[in-house]
Formats: C-alpha cells, sequence, structure tokens
C-alpha cells in the first residue's frame, strides 16, 4: 500500500468552494493510486464560526475560568466538525470515507494538556480502514492520553498530527496544504516580492520556521527529519507542486538549489530588549539576572553577556514581570519594548564571509538601527524596533536578491 498523508490547514476548509479543492486534491491522489490520510484543522481563523479562538470565546467570556483538560475539550471540537463535514462531503461524491478523532486513529499522548507530546501511534486502525479502501479523515491537532483524556497539541498541532501520522504509516510523503504557495524567501504578507522555494533542506525549514516562519510548525519538522519523510508545502488553491522539503543530500543531488547563501528570512515581533548593568563590587550579577528569568519560568533569548553587564529579549508580555523581579535583585534595569527578531537564515552561509557586512549594509541604507546582533553557521539574527521591521525585511529581502 502506498501511503500518502495529505493535511488542510483552517483557511483550506473555510468556505465552501476551499472544500471543494480539498475534495480535488484528495480525489486526484486517490486515483494516482495513493491510500490517502486526511488530517483536518478547524476551519477559518478568528472569527469564523468553529475556528478554535472562536470556541475560546465561550470561556473567555466567562474571564478564562476553565481547568486545562476542559479546555482542550473545547478546543478539540473545532477539528471533529471539520473531520465530520468532510467525511460528509466524501461521501456524498460516492467516495469512502471515514473520521477518526486523535485517539480513534491511535495518537496517544502524555497529560501535558494544551502543549501534549505524542508518546506513540497505534496505526493497526487507520491501516485496516486504508486496507477497506476508506479515506480516512483525522482530526489534526490533538491526541488521547493512556487514560482516554482528549489532549490538543499546542498551536500549530494539526502539521504535527501529519508528519507524526506519516512517520508511523511508513509514508511515502506528507502534503501540507495552506494558502500559499508553499514556503516562501519571507512572509508573503509583509515581503510581496517573496517567493516560493522548490526544494529545501529539513534543517532550513526547521530554523525558518523556529524563527517565526508559521507556514510549518518545527515540531512538525523535527518528526519528518528524524523519520526521513519528504514533506511538501503546497497550496490548496493550484496544482503547482510547491516546496519538497527533504534532507540536504537529497536535495542537492535532486532537483535544481539554488547556489545562494541565504534562503529565506523569518521575524519574531513583540519582544523586548533588557539592559542590565554590572554593579560595582557584586560579581554575581550573571548569574543572579538568568537564574531569576528560569526561576520565575521567563524564557529568554538573543542573550549578550560581558563583563560590564548583560542584554537580552524576552516576549512583550513578560517584560513586566521580569523588569520587577531585576529591581527586587537591586539591578537598575532599562528595557526597550516592541522590538523585532529578524533571522536571515542559509545552509550555504557557513564561512561565507561579507554576509553579516551585507545585512548591516541592507540597513544602514534605510537608516535602520540594530539593536543586536548574533551568527551562528547557518543564521544571522538582528534586533530591530519592529516600527522599521517591515521595511527592514524588505531590504534584506532585495539585498540578497531573494525575489530572483
Ligand atoms: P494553515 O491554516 O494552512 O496552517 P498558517 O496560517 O498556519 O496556515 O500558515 C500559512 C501562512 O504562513 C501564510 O498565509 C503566510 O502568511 C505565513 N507565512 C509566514 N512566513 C512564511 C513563509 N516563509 N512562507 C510561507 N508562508 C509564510
Ligand atoms: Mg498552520
Amino acid at each position: 500500500m502506498r501511503i500518502l498523508v495529505q493535511k488542510f490547514g483552517g483557511t483550506s476548509l473555510s468556505t465552501e468552494q476551499a472544500r471543494e479543492r480539498v475534495i480535488h486534491h484528495i480525489e486526484r491522489e486517490r486515483n494516482s493510486g495513493y491510500a490517502v490520510v486526511v488530517v483536518v484543522s478547524a476551519m477559518g481563523r478568528k472569527g469564523d464560526p468553529y475556528a478554535t479562538d472562536t470556541l475560546l470565546s465561550f470561556v473567555r467570556d466567562n474571564g478564562g475560568a476553565l481547568p486545562a483538560r476542559e479546555k482542550d475539550l473545547l478546543m478539540a471540537c473545532g477539528e471533529m466538525i471539520s473531520a465530520a463535514a468532510m467525511c460528509s462531503l466524501l461521501q456524498s461524491r460516492g467516495i469512502p470515507s471515514v473520521a477518526l478523532t486523535g485517539g480513534g486513529a491511535g495518537i496517544i499522548t502524555d497529560e501535558q494538556f494544551g502543549s501534549a507530546r505524542i508518546k506513540s501511534i497505534r496505526t493497526d486502525r487507520l491501516l485496516h480502514e486504508l486496507q477497506n479502501g476508506k479515506v480516512v479523515i483525522v482530526t489534526g491537532f490533538q491526541g488521547v492520553t493512556s487514560d482516554g483524556d482528549i489532549t490538543t497539541l499546542g498551536r500549530g498541532g494539526s502539521d504535527t498530527s501529519a508528519t507524526a501520522l506519516g512517520a508511523a504509516l511508513q509514508a511515502e510523503i506528507v502534503d501540507i496544504y495552506t494558502d500559499v504557495d508553499g514556503i516562501l524567501t519571507a512572509d508573503p504578507r509583509i515581503v510581496s516580492e517573496a517567493r516560493p522555494l522548490e526544494v529545501v533542506s529539513y534543517a532550513e525549514v526547521g530554523n525558518m520556521a523556529r524563527q517565526g516562519a508559521k507556514v510549518i510548525h518545527p515540531r512538525a519538522v523535527e518528526i519528518a527529519q528524524q523519520s526521513r519523510i519528504p514533506v511538501r508545502v503546497r497550496s490548496t488553491f493550484s496544482d503547482e507542486p510547491g516546496t519538497l522539503v527533504t534532507d540536504a543530500s537529497a536535495a542537492s543531488g535532486g532537483q535544481a538549489v539554488k547556489d545562494k547563501f541565504v534562503t529565506g528570512i523569518a521575524h519574531v515581533t513583540g519582544v523586548t530588549q533588557i539592559s542590565v548593568q554590572a554593579i560595582e563590587g557584586r560579581n554575581d550579577m550573571q548569574l543572579q539576572v538568568f537564574q531569576t528569568m528560569a526561576k520565575h519560568h521567563i524564557s529568554v533569548d538573543f542573550i549578550n553577556v560581558t563583563p560590564s553587564g548583560a542584554v537580552y529579549t524576552v516576549f512583550d508580555e513578560d517584560a513586566d514581570h521580569a523588569l520587577a523581579l531585576l529591581s527586587e535583585c537591586g539591578f537598575s534595569p532599562a528595557a526597550v519594548r516592541s522590538c523585532a527578531k529578524i533571522s536571515v537564515i542559509g545552509g550555504g552561509m557557513n564561512g561565507q564571509p561579507g554576509v553579516m557586512a551585507r545585512i548591516v549594509e541592507a540597513l544602514t541604507e534605510q537608516g535602520i538601527m540594530i539593536m543586536q546582533s548574533a551568527d551562528s553557521n547557518t543564521t544571522i539574527w538582528v534586533l530591530v524596533q519592529e516600527a522599521d521591521m517591515a521595511k527592514a525585511l524588505r531590504a534584506l529581502h532585495a539585498k540578497f536578491d531573494l525575489h530572483r
């Protein structure tokens, strides 16, 4: 049996026309001989009647009073509605299908309600249904604990459901269908010149995803990479093949990988830069700062430590808490809120001189201040004010010729 997993995101299911496109992709692959597993998200986005955010408003109106376990019960509903609706649509076209919950599809998770991790997948039921010639629709974003409680997998969790099922079923490929033409060189909502990449490595996409490119969830990429399952990110609204995500060797040996240092640019908004000066006669500053943050579960990023002080970032929503804690420790921290972290990513930049110089050039030409920077083999990060972010992304995109 040649198994294919298709995952459809919220906007791919939100309108009748979009659902027609979904049926079209399922039928096409089925007709070409695949046993098809379809993973569905909740329909639409915030404001749409059955979107997860909308379901959550029931609780928000009560001041958020609901234990995590029961909140997962509510959050898992959107996918169930999608799955039943798609099952009905397939049946009406004479395509045999069955809809399964995450638990029904054998996805067993830990008890971390709201951000559960998949522990194992029992594939017997899935395989049985596929063998009977059915299209199996699985609710994304959810699993079940060994006690039978429904859990959700966190933001972007349907991508994780899809690649995890692909790995467990040893699928030939996992197709992530969405509302853009693949993995683009930057977020098309900000950089209109962004274009889809033909082939990228798991490492590069994982990097882009971790640095804010929300087109695929980083956990989903990790699982695909571990199991070496190829992933395609493609549009529901066209028949183009989209972006193939595979390992570096296959990528360079197979389809043409463009000889470029930089593959793409990602960004994260809503970060606060905190600076703490060392105090004369106190040599525990660095230890105190980071131990305090850790103790209070404040996640820190972009850390630069020097003998004269420490600079790092936290999410805007954690900034007040972090600053209060630092003051309690006797420091006088300074903060710049509403910053954006921009990541210039490329497997090919390793050892290439001048990449940083070009970044500085691009931003200086636009009069954009770089507040902090750091680099690794495959990424250069810069921190800018959020107000400069769009301009910075466009300037960097142009400087590295990513539109070509
Ligand atoms: P879905 O509902 O299909 O899961 P998402 O909203 O999670 O869709 O992801 C698709 C969106 O990701 C696109 O509409 C696009 O705005 C955004 N995006 C951000 N960065 C990128 C990128 N580098 N390539 C493609 N899309 C991106
Ligand atoms: Mg998504």
